[in-house]
């Protein structure tokens, strides 16, 4: 249990886990129910027999009508119950039992969990920041009178122990505090959290907009962009680099005979071999249906014997698709960057030296457009 809960408590500081606004309330309405609860009990052994019984009557009413208002009411009226009776009991009990009892450190609690609690409803109007601040307002007014009645009044119910007297300044005001502690750190991990979520939110995005998502390959978009930046390149300092263009043979046939999931199989199969045999220079993009772009930071002899690697391992990897063995093979055509060449204009020379490897038996790397063998 100890392990489970330790493990909870590391995924909420780290952002991966966040509660929900229910169960905030739940949690808060039983720290609540369970403050006048430890209340009673203190009173009992102050011997102040009537706020004993108040206060477990407020803690047995919190758990018995609260608590199930949650499933069925609107969280904000909710909370603005609870709020109430928070004010009042503070400010009944500080008439009883005077200013220095410590309940008065309760008002700042109950202005930041205005604040907290507000935000957790999330309407969509201004009231998440006028109603705290009009709750607030109040607040300081009760304050402020509360205060002012205990200066004029003496306690009604005044604890005649010195000892129980101070315990109980000690133990609300550090209640006070620790609440408020508590309550700082549920924004922090909701912050944290909602980062999180951002975050992966945008890996998605720039996921989507950068990759195709069947292969995962780039698209056509980034590779343009990509290909924009080494032509830059190429012209400032003569670094040169290589297209290849890529299609898979036949493969219309291989949808026909074995169905357009497994076709989608073998272009992620493709995808894979074509990915390991390129370095983290190079790129590859699906450029279209079964057609697969690649740019290699290198000359064209050495691009061109990648090449060949990659259409002998596409060639013998044979993929498995529910049982059935689909081989395939692809045919290269390879066009070497020339400062001031256009990108279609590359490309276009790719595309004739496949066109020519199709024309010629398929399954080859094409460099030149001179006689096959
Ligand atoms: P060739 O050797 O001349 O390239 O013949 P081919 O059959 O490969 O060429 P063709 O252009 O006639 O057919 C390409 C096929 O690729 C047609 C299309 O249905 C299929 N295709 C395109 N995109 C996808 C895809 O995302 N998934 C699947 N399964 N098939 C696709
Ligand atoms: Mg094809
Ligand atoms: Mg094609």
């Amino acid at each position: 249990m100890f392990d489970n809960l330790g493990h909870y408590i590391r995924e909420l500081i780290k952002g991966n886990n966040f509660f929900s606004p229910k169960v905030i309330y739940r949690y808060s309405i039983i720290t609540l129910a369970t403050m006048h609860l430890l209340n009673g009990v203190f009173f009992f052994f102050a011997s102040s027999i009537l706020l004993m019984i108040v206060n477990l009557a407020i803690s047995a009413m919190l758990f018995s009508t609260m608590l199930p208002l949650i499933e069925k009411h609107e969280l904000i009226n909710i909370y603005i119950l609870l709020l109430l009776d928070l004010v009042v009991i503070i400010f009944v009990e500080n008439l009883l039992l005077g200013w220095d009892s410590g309940y008065s450190s309760y008002y700042y609690t109950a202005v930041a969990s205005t604040f907290y609690f507000s935000y957790l409803n999330k309407s969509k109007d201004g009231s998440r920041h006028a109603l705290p601040l009009a709750l607030s307002l109040l607040i300081i007014l009760c304050y402020l009178f509360n205060y002012f009645l205990t200066e004029h009044i003496q306690p009604i119910l005044p604890i005649s122990s010195m000892f129980w007297h101070q315990a109980l300044f000690f133990f609300n005001t550090v209640t006070a505090f620790a609440i408020m502690i508590v309550f700082s750190y549920l924004f922090i991990w909701e912050i944290q959290h909602k980062n999180n979520i951002l975050t992966d939110q945008n890996t998605l995005l720039d996921e989507l907009a950068h990759k195709d998502p069947l292969t995962k390959l780039l698209n056509r978009r980034s590779m343009n962009e990509l290909i924009n930046e080494r032509m830059e390149q190429l012209k400032k300092s003569g670094k040169r680099f290589t297209m290849i263009l890529g299609d898979i043979d036949d493969f219309k046939k291989v949808n026909d005979t074995y169905g357009h999931d497994a076709g989608d199989q073998v272009l992620i199969a493709v995808a894979d071999t074509i990915s390991r045999f390129t370095s983290l220079e190079d790129a590859v993009c699906r450029w279209g249906g079964e057609e697969i772009l690649i740019l290699i930071t290198d000359p064209i002899e050495m691009a061109a014997v990648k090449a060949e690697k990659i259409r002998k391992a596409i060639e013998e990897n044979v993929v498995n698709f529910e049982g059935r063995d689909i081989q395939i093979t692809m045919t290269f055509g390879i066009a070497e960057s020339i400062p001031g060449y256009k990108i279609e204009h590359l490309i276009q020379q790719a595309d004739d030296k496949l066109y020519y490897g199709k024309k010629h038996g398929k399954n080859r790397v094409v460099i030149d457009l001179r006689p096959l063998d």
